[in-house]
């Protein structure tokens, strides 16, 4: 068994844009030993940057589906299936590629300067659409082998300045942009945070799961939209719960779930900002938690402590992951970079988060 947080660290360096190329910008500064699972930041021939201590890197070649097998999505998923709770989040600044690691769909502007999911499957598909047909194909297998019923369930929600929102409830969405109450978290007899309210559907095949991902991606962009463009200050959490049942004792009942985090944006302002301007403090608790929670974790489990405190109460993510985090869970953090020279500080704070959390 497994006792303490199971934590991985890759990170992904996404290929400049062609706009980028054409505005002269460069991507000198990153320089990525693959063999040596190694990044190096150079500024004027000199290394001011060395990190060494990531599971997996994966340069700016890296397909979606060679990052889906590096870094071991199989494996977590598999673990769901088993009974185990597993989270991916994606990490990084604004515009270094954590929806294109989630959903890879690309976005086009529609005439209201909306961007509007261009929904396809195939090659660019991200971790979400990869893991969700794996999911059931793994299900399959394991309900030939094993008198088990199992069932998937599904949610999506979006967490935008400490407010719970649904996004596969419009009515409810509709309210947020109106600037209306979030979903509130109640405690559960099971010893973890529920959040009250969440539409949470059953689904019986990758399609049906797609189908509600899809539906919600469209309301995310919509409501972004009418908020000021909040999609880089919110996180999104697709969850996929798993009941499984034994056939012959219907009492046993094991419950597990897969959480795809798509997290806000990490930049620098975010932290520091004006700090007593209280919106930029909600909008950022819950990434400012999340550090400290894994920090907690990976100190908890270097030391073998296991009474370490954990502040997974001081956030709405981290009390929503609170059971998917500690414990019998794994988790991967996907550290995303923007390869343009300009950002090398933000790529360095970045890499020093990633770092740690390994
Ligand atoms: P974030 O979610 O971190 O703000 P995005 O995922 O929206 O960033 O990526 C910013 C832009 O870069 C988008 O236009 C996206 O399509 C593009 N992009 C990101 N990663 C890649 C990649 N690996 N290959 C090609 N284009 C990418
Ligand atoms: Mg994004």
């Amino acid at each position: 068994m497994i006792q303490a947080a199971n934590i991985k660290v890759a990170v992904r360096i996404r290929p400049l844009l062609e706009d980028e190329i054409r505005q002269g910008h460069t991507d000198n500064k990153l320089e990525v030993d693959l063999n040596n699972s190694t990044i190096n930041v150079m500024h004027d021939r000199t290394n001011v940057y060395k990190g060494s201590s990531f599971d997996y890197v994966l340069d700016q070649e890296s397909s979606q589906k060679k990052v889906y097998e590096k870094v071991a999505i199989q494996d977590l998923v598999k673990q769901v299936v088993d009974g185990y709770h597993a989270t991916v989040f994606a990490y990084g600044q604004t515009g270094s590629g954590k929806t294109f690691t989630m959903e890879g769909y690309k976005y086009k502007q529609n005439d209201k300067g909306v961007p509007v999911p261009i929904i396809e499957q195939g090659e660019s598909e991200g971790i979400v659409p990869r893991s969700i047909h794996l999911l059931f194909e793994l299900i399959k297998q394991q309900s030939n082998l094993q008198q088990k019923k199992f069932t998937v369930y599904c949610s999506y929600l979006q967490i935008y300045k400490e407010k719970i929102f649904d996004l596969l409830n419009k009515a409810q969405l509709k309210r947020l942009t109106n600037d209306g109450p979030g979903l509130k978290l109640k405690w559960n007899k099971h010893d973890h945070f529920t959040v009250e309210n969440l539409y949470t559907f059953e689904c019986r095949s990758p399609d049906d799961v797609l189908a509600l991902y899809h539906f919600g991606i469209r309301n995310k962009v919509v409501s972004s939209h009418n908020m000021n463009n909040s999609s880089s200050r919110s996180h999104t959490m697709l969850s996929l719960t798993v009941e499984q049942i034994d056939a012959k004792n219907p009492d046993n009942v094991v419950m597990s779930k897969l959480q795809l985090v798509d997290l806000a944006g990490s930049e620098r302002q975010a932290f520091t900002g004006n700090v007593a301007n209280k919106e930029s403090i909600d909008i950022n608790k819950s990434l400012f938690t999340l550090r400290q929670v894994i920090t907690a974790l990976t100190e908890k489990k270097n030391q073998g402590n296991s009474n370490g405190y954990v502040p997974y109460r001081e956030s709405k993510l981290t009390s929503i992951l609170r059971q998917s985090l500690g414990g019998n869970s794994f988790c991967l953090m996907v550290a995303c970079l923007n390869p343009c020279d300009q950002y090398i500080e933000e790529n360095i704070n970045t890499l020093q988060y990633a770092g740690k959390a390994s």
